[in-house]
């Protein structure tokens, strides 16, 4: 199972893509919750991945004023590496590479 042949939604219009597909979409990226955010490719709608070593979850957040992350479902993943910095996250997977910077003053 990796990021080719594995599946996230879109919580607006639930057009699915690829992992690959979401994680090149990713603009923003949250490295002290393991969070990003990504465009959907159809509709623009953003949606929020959690990422973790092995495994990337779909969810949306929810409560204020501090928000928790609630999963929908998560899909595991063969070797796959998640590194969080202080302005961001990199992921590594397969021969691919990402980092998904941290937004700037947004929350
Ligand atoms: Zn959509």
């Amino acid at each position: 199972m990796n990021v080719l042949d594995q599946y996230v939604g879109c919580s607006d219009c639930m057009h699915e893509c690829c992992v690959r597909d979401a994680l090149d979409a990713c603009f923003a990226s949250w490295p002290n919750h393991s969070w990003v955010a990504f465009h959907c490719l159809n509709c623009d709608g953003v949606n929020r991945l959690e990422v973790r070593n092995g495994a990337i979850a779909e969810g949306y957040l929810d409560g204020a004023p501090a928000p928790c992350f609630i999963i929908k479902r998560r899909v595991r993943l063969d070797d796959f590496h998640i590194k969080a910095a202080n302005n961001g996250i990199s992921v590594r997977t397969l021969n691919l590479r990402w980092f998904i910077p941290q937004l700037s003053g947004g929350k």
